[in-house]
């Protein structure tokens, strides 16, 4: 957690200057809490190692898209890097500007390269012939050049877990290495399309800087090709993927991390061209916590439960890809930890939070799950009509509710029964 953002006061934890308890109870639980100090301090990181570079940072939005969160990223200036048409809506209700706005993700449909080209953005992220094809006839019959970068595939090991691994040749992600010069120079064929740069995205929750130098050096070779060949690749996007401390990782400092890859570029002779971040996780992760009620201790032969309030349909991650949360009281007690599995109310045995935390609880106790601010919210869902949890934003000694609760009506407002 951000080392202010979240802390305890008289055994209290605050987020900021405000008890989470006093959170808990006034808007209920399972409640995701951001603290806009922490975002605010993960986004500085970013800009101020890239303060007097060509280089700027594009949010993505995947990882955390309440309208508050990219609004306070955009008055930062911050631009953005987005998935799909709802996501440009989203950067643009929330204050972004579509012309700072990259457009990624390896199934564009044709309104969405509409929608994005009459907006406006920045530049495509094109991951195959195939879409190179239909953007440039979209393009075409808007009159329009659409910007684009290839999303190279360089085949490096992220090191991270498979499910969030995506620069192998094993992935569905990007254009091959092999085959990424002949793609440019089709690419560059088309009347409809404007070549203006590279990029890629190895993976993600990377904990080292070595995958993204490798990347890099094999980015910039295929650069010098695809200069030879005629085309002017202004920028490198070298995407997003940073890790942060989940339990004892110890990723790079994201200003050490963007010196040494600016530094490296540098150094390799490509100073003058613009470098492209793409930061999600290591912007939000920290900087958000779920709150959760315990409602019933069950001990057990083998193992002691802890169920609570929030579920997988909350926070998706534990039972998505075994990743792991810290877990700690929001109210401490004195009493002796005893083991407990952490887990939802979910009819289903993947349905756990965290497992054999030693924790000193009791029934009705508020549970806080820590970063939780990264694909948290965002891949939460309705599954057993569980309405998604209310969201809120810390802004010092204020609170603010930036997304309602759910209500249960709502959750099948859109269905009907048949007429007879
Ligand atoms: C998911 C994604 C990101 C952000 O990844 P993080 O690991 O959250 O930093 C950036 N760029 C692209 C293309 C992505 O798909």
């Amino acid at each position: 957690m951000s080392h202010s953002a979240f802390h305890y006061v008289d055994g209290v934890l605050h987020v900021e200057g405000v008890s989470a308890a006093s959170l808990a109870e006034q808007f209920g639980t399972p409640l995701y809490v951001y603290s806009r100090d922490a975002l605010t301090r993960a986004y500085h990181a970013y800009a101020d190692a890239c303060a007097g570079r060509r280089a700027t940072v594009h949010v993505a939005v995947k990882a955390n898209s309440n309208l508050a969160v990219l609004n306070v990223f955009a008055r930062m200036g911050a631009g953005f890097d987005i998935v799909s048409s709802g996501e440009l809506a989203r950067v643009l209700a929330a204050g972004g500007k579509a012309e700072n706005t990259v457009f990624s993700g390896v199934g564009k449909s044709a309104a969405e390269m509409r929608e994005a080209l009459e907006a406006g953005v920045k530049c495509f992220n094109v991951e195959s012939i195939p879409e190179l094809h239909a953007l440039n006839e979209v393009a075409k019959s808007l009159g329009k050049k659409a910007p684009v970068s290839l999303r190279v595939n360089p085949d490096v090991d992220a090191k991270t877990h498979p499910y969030i691994s995506t620069g192998l040749k094993s992935n569905k992600f990007g254009v091959a290495f092999k085959d990424a010069r002949a793609t440019y120079a089709q690419a560059h064929e088309m009347a409809n399309l404007d070549v203006i740069g590279i990029d890629c995205h190895i993976g993600s929750q990377i904990t080292e800087v070595s995958p993204y130098l490798d990347a890099l050096d094999k980015l910039l070779e295929l650069v010098e090709q695809i200069e030879a060949d005629g085309m002017s690749i202004r920028h490198v996007d070298v995407g997003g993927g940073l890790g942060i401390t989940y339990d004892d990782e110890t990723p790079p400092d994201i200003g050490e991390f963007v010196k040494t890859l600016l530094d490296h570029i540098e150094k390799r002779g490509h100073g003058q061209r613009e470098v492209y971040f793409e930061p999600g996780r290591s912007l939000v992760g920290n900087a958000g916590v779920l709150l959760t009620r315990i409602e019933f201790l069950k001990p057990g032969e083998e193992k002691n439960f802890a169920i609570v309030d929030a579920a997988m349909n909350d926070l998706a991650r534990p039972a998505m890809y075994e990743a792991f949360h810290r877990i700690v009281p929001v109210v401490k007690r004195d009493e002796k930890a005893h083991k407990y599995d952490v887990v939802g109310p979910v009819c289903e045995s993947g349905d756990w939070l965290g497992r054999d935390r030693e924790l000193a609880i009791a029934p009705g106790d508020l549970l806080a799950i820590c970063s939780a601010g990264a694909y948290g919210f965002v891949m939460s869902s309705n599954y057993n009509t569980r309405p998604r949890a209310a969201e809120i934003m810390v802004d010092g000694e204020r609170a603010r509710l930036v997304r309602e609760r759910e209500e249960v009506t709502q959750l099948f407002a859109g269905e009907s029964i048949l007429p007879d």
